[in-house]
């Protein structure tokens, strides 16, 4: 998970990584916001100027909830004002009297964010959230009033189609294009009357939203109760868990499966009753599809009629073509093409996996076909046999110290960067388990920024990992700082604390989702762009850096000098190396079969007109087009699908996983491939300056041509699922 300091809330890994659940706790602020200047000192801690070395940082010793809610109200009427004065003042628009000025304002309201942040990712509370829940219209209204101030809109419109654009730099020109576009795809360019429709569709889509979304929970609140004699094969964590349910819902006694991924999966996995597989499995993806009053089909035609509705409002064809402008992959057809090259290969390997199954039951008598209540309890069998490593073992070599300097090693061969742990109490933090290094240039001690560490889990602290970033890189600096500003990043993890004297120890993918936040706290940390604006995420790209770092956790260096037995200090063995890079291919026709069929039947939904759309129909006869193999189930089917139908997060963007995967794996292969591998200078060098210093200042397709010469192809990630590569001229992204 990944926010910028402007919390633009991006996508994160599907499989592996940080969590993918679409928590939009953040509301998304515009990216318009910068610097502002302050007259006078604010009485308000949380609207004062971050102060102290390091260009300043935020004061997280002084903030108390009650200064929240006045912080931040008087902060967006702050930065309306300003808005206002930029769009009233008499002289002509050009791009540094709109533009540059815009970039300028809203300093108040990143302060008061940063805080807001804090409070709703780290420190939650009762009282935070009733807070939270007063703020959130406000701060919805308060995006509303900035794309619909007309005159405003109307200046950066002329600004976009006047001559003096073709004079700016590329940067320049991108930066008002990504504000226009960002206007017009909010509605700025529509007449009073379909404005208020827009208006009308926007609340009557808020509330559909909801219902989908409890429609879904109330479904998984269905619990099945087993007796004890039914939970054969059952780990004994989970019988034990699933009992302390059933006594909480006064079934002492018996075993509650709740209809949950996180109850269901290991339940289909591990549980030999095959009856109450099929049981369990048909609860779980008929969520929302009963026919009942939790169904979800009739909101789901009514929300695609809206979506449409508004998409024609706005000039465009479909919601995926108004979806997917600033994109990397632009088009729905082009994210489409991607997709439809991989299928074929998933579904292929599909065919062994079920294959390879079905012998493991035959051989063991079984005397049963692979259905999709099966996949999970035979893929569980194939890995043990084939793909199976002993977990606890490569633990005692992935120590949370060892790997956090295995990170430091990387971003100081790679990126230049070198990082100076603070003293504690150097710099505020708002709980001691933080802890910040200092960031900077390992070749010349320019300083950088710093790195705030949050690692463990607490009350009130959400769960997962993500990056965020307390102020991001301009280069022509802000009120406080003159020069480029020094960028303040932070990662948060949920590790539990050893015991005192204790070395953490870590899972291998807990590891990696280790090494994926860093991955995004370079993508900040590297920033060179000269406005903030371009410093934002676009969603099917922004997953990728974070991701081509998780390799380097696989690379000699990292290996042999970082990864040492906790007692012994002996490196890891080369043979659980090679345990752990095998099992990456395991079950992947599976993961990869249910996440596309989910993806495709997104983007197909938003590309058609759904007038009279039947969504059963079309989920039905899609699948069937595309031969969706029997054994495997959509990871969404469509009555379930909050990503997209519980709100916009997603909608015709589910996709980007695979888009931000494919160019993962392609840039990947560029460095086993080149002279120094994954250490090879001249195309790290390139790595940073075409694929991370730039961010959004150079549109993402152009800046991985430039990276590698050519588009990504799709080959190298076919190989590192262990799929059948087809023969043949490359397919091109
Ligand atoms: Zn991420």
């Amino acid at each position: 998970m990944y926010r910028t300091h402007s919390l633009t809330l991006a996508l994160c890994a599907l499989l592996a990584g940080c969590d993918s659940a679409p928590v939009a706790q953040m509301p998304a602020a515009p990216t318009l916001a910068s610097a502002t200047p302050v007259s006078s000192k604010p009485a308000n801690v949380m609207l004062a100027a971050w102060v102290g070395d390091f260009g300043g940082t935020p004061a997280f010793d002084k903030m108390q909830i009650a200064d929240l809610e006045p912080a931040v109200r008087a902060a967006i009427k702050a930065h309306l004002a300003q808005l206002d004065e930029i769009a009233q003042q008499p002289d002509a628009a050009n791009f540094e009297n709109t533009l540059v000025a815009m970039e300028k304002t809203g300093e108040l309201v990143n302060r008061a964010l940063v805080y807001f942040s804090i409070y709703s990712g780290n420190l939650s509370s009762p009282e935070f959230r009733e807070v939270q829940a007063k703020l959130s219209p406000v701060l919805a209204e308060y995006r509303n009033k900035i794309t619909q101030n007309s005159a405003l809109f109307a200046r950066v419109k002329s600004v976009y189609n006047s001559a003096e654009m073709a004079g700016l730099k590329p940067d320049q020109r991108r930066l008002v294009t990504l504000v226009y576009n960002q206007f017009v795809s909010s509605g700025a360019e529509l007449s009073a009357e379909k404005a208020k429709r827009y208006a009308a569709i926007d609340s009557e889509l808020a509330g559909l939203y909801t219902k989908f979304q409890n429609h879904v929970l109330a479904d998984e609140e269905k619990y099945l109760y087993l007796s004890a004699e039914q939970a054969g094969g059952l780990p004994e964590s989970f019988v034990s868990g699933a009992k302390a349910i059933a006594t909480r819902k006064g079934q002492a006694g018996k075993l509650a499966i709740v209809n949950t991924r996180s109850s269901i999966d290991p339940f289909l996995t591990y549980s030999t009753e095959r009856a109450l597989r099929e049981q369990v499995w048909r609860a779980y993806y008929s969520r929302g599809d009963n026919g009942d009053q939790n169904d979800n089909n009739a909101l789901i035609s009514e929300i695609l009629k809206l979506r449409h509705e508004r998409s024609k409002l706005l000039g465009f064809a479909n919601y995926a073509q108004w979806r997917l402008v600033d994109r990397m992959a632009k088009t729905p057809e082009r994210a489409m093409a991607l997709m439809q090259a991989v299928w074929p290969a998933a579904i292929a390997r599909v065919k062994q996996e079920v294959s390879d199954m079905q012998k493991i039951a035959n051989a063991a008598g079984d005397k049963i076909t692979i259905e999709p209540w099966d996949y999970r309890y035979y893929a569980e069998k194939v890995r043990q046999e084939r793909f199976a490593y002993d977990s606890e073992a490569v633990k005692q070599y992935l120590n949370l110290d060892q790997l956090t300097e295995a990170m430091f090693y990387v971003a100081g061969e790679l990126f230049d960067f070198k990082f100076t742990a603070l003293a504690p109490g150097k710099v505020p933090v708002y709980h001691p388990d933080v802890r910040v290094w200092e960031v900077t240039r390992l070749s010349n001690g320019v300083p950088v920024g710093l790195w705030y560490l949050d690692p463990y889990a607490r009350e009130g602290k959400r769960s997962g990992a993500w990056a965020s970033s307390y102020r991001s890189h301009q280069t022509q600096g802000n009120q406080a700082q003159g020069g480029p500003t020094t960028v303040l990043s932070s990662n948060n993890s949920n590790f539990i604390k050893a015991a005192a004297g204790k070395p953490l120890l870590v899972s291998w993918d807990d590891a990696k989702t280790f090494f994926h936040e860093f991955g995004h706290a370079l993508h900040s940390l590297s920033s060179t762009v000269d406005y903030d604006t371009l410093n934002g995420g676009v969603r099917d790209y922004t997953e990728f850096q974070s991701q081509l770092l998780e390799r380097w956790l696989f690379t000699e260096p990292v290996i042999n000098k970082y990864f040492r037995h906790a007692k012994t200090g002996a490196p890891m063995p080369a043979e659980l190396v090679q345990k752990l890079k095998n099992a990456a291919s395991f079950n992947q026709g599976f993961g990869t079969t249910e996440y596309l069929a989910s993806a495709i039947i997104d983007l197909k939904l938003h590309m058609i007109d759904p007038a009279n759309l039947d969504p059963d129909a079309f989920e039905r006869d899609t699948l069937n087009q595309l031969g969706m193999p029997k054994e495997v189930v959509m990871r969404h089917r469509t009555p379930q699908f909050s990503h997209v139908f519980a709100n916009e997060g997603y909608a015709a963007g589910y996709y980007g996983y695979l888009w931000a995967e494919v160019l993962t794996a392609d840039a990947a292969e560029a460095f086993a491939g080149s002279p120094g591998g994954f250490y090879d200078k001249t195309l790290g060098k390139s790595m940073v300056a075409n694929l991370f210093s730039v961010r959004n200042s150079v549109d993402p397709a152009e800046a991985y041509r430039a990276f590698r010469g050519r588009d990504a192809e799709i080959a190298p990630l076919l190989r590192d699922r262990g799929f059948p590569v087809p023969e043949g001229k490359p397919v091109d992204k």
